[in-house]
């Protein structure tokens, strides 16, 4: 069954977008996996087709509103899939949670704007509440396509070799949540800099050994959170 994304947006010409194009274009065109805008402003109440109002208890902006997202969301089936909100106060993305979500049928994503949407509808709708980063966007389709571009990378025949997905940064297994070691290739002189002698040896213990090293260094230097929780698990 082909994996299935839908987006509720109140732009849905910013999709496909970049997922038009390489890797993820050409799995959508050859039909890896499908993508389903659904406008949330043509399902407004009023003859202005507004969709958002102002917060009760006062404050700046502007409020999505509870009945008109509903509306949306029920207007397409969810079909055992999770329905998803991008805002910045949702349980960060990380690679395990978009693995399981390739693993499944697909996804339902909410695109908030303005404030944000009425709690009551992320409640009734049994919403899981996801942010990509401890950053405020302007609207959540930039966080859309990236979850998007992530999951479809996994589905199967995506990336020609599965070894490319298992030493990559944040990968299970063998490499337990390290971050991903650096990279080299020709010319073999850049300005002056050259190529760590031992990539050059064709010694593949010795090369893996290394890139190992380098791997747990820069995990521990620059995400002592990762490192943390992998000590906690090994
Ligand atoms: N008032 C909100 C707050 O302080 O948490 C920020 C709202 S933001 C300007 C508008 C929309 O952008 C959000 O509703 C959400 O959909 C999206 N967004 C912003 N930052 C995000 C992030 N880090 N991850 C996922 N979505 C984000």
């Amino acid at each position: 069954m082909t994996w299935r994304a839908t987006v509720f947006t109140l732009f849905p010409a910013m999709f496909p977008g970049p997922l038009a194009l390489s890797l993820a274009g050409r799995a959508l065109a050859e039909r890896a996996w499908a993508l389903e805008t659904v406008d949330i402003r043509d399902f407004a109440r009023d003859k202005h087709r507004s969709v958002d109002d102002t917060p009760f208890g006062g404050g700046p902006g502007m409020v999505l509103r509870p009945d008109v997202l509903a509306a949306a969301l029920d207007s397409t089936a969810d079909s055992g899939r999770p329905t998803l909100l991008m805002t910045p106060r949702g349980t960060p993305l990380d690679q395990a949670r978009v693995r399981r979500l390739a693993e499944g049928p697909g996804v339902r994503l909410v695109c908030g704007r303005f404030e944000g949407i009425d709690q009551r509808v992320v409640e009734a709708r049994a919403i899981e509440e996801v942010s990509i980063g401890d950053v405020v966007l302007s609207g959540g389709e930039p966080a859309a396509l990236a979850l998007l571009d992530a999951a479809v990378r996994l589905l199967p025949g995506t990336v020609g070799q599965a070894a490319s997905h298992a030493e990559e940064s944040f990968a299970g297994g063998d490499w337990g949540g390290l971050l991903e070691y650096p990279h080299y290739t020709r010319p073999q002189v850049f300005e002056g800099r050259t190529v760590p002698e031992v990539l050059l040896s064709g010694d593949h213990a010795r090369i893996r050994a290394w890139r190992r090293q380098q791997a747990e260094e820069l995990t521990r230097a620059r995400r002592p959170d990762l490192w943390a929780r992998r000590a906690g698990a090994h």
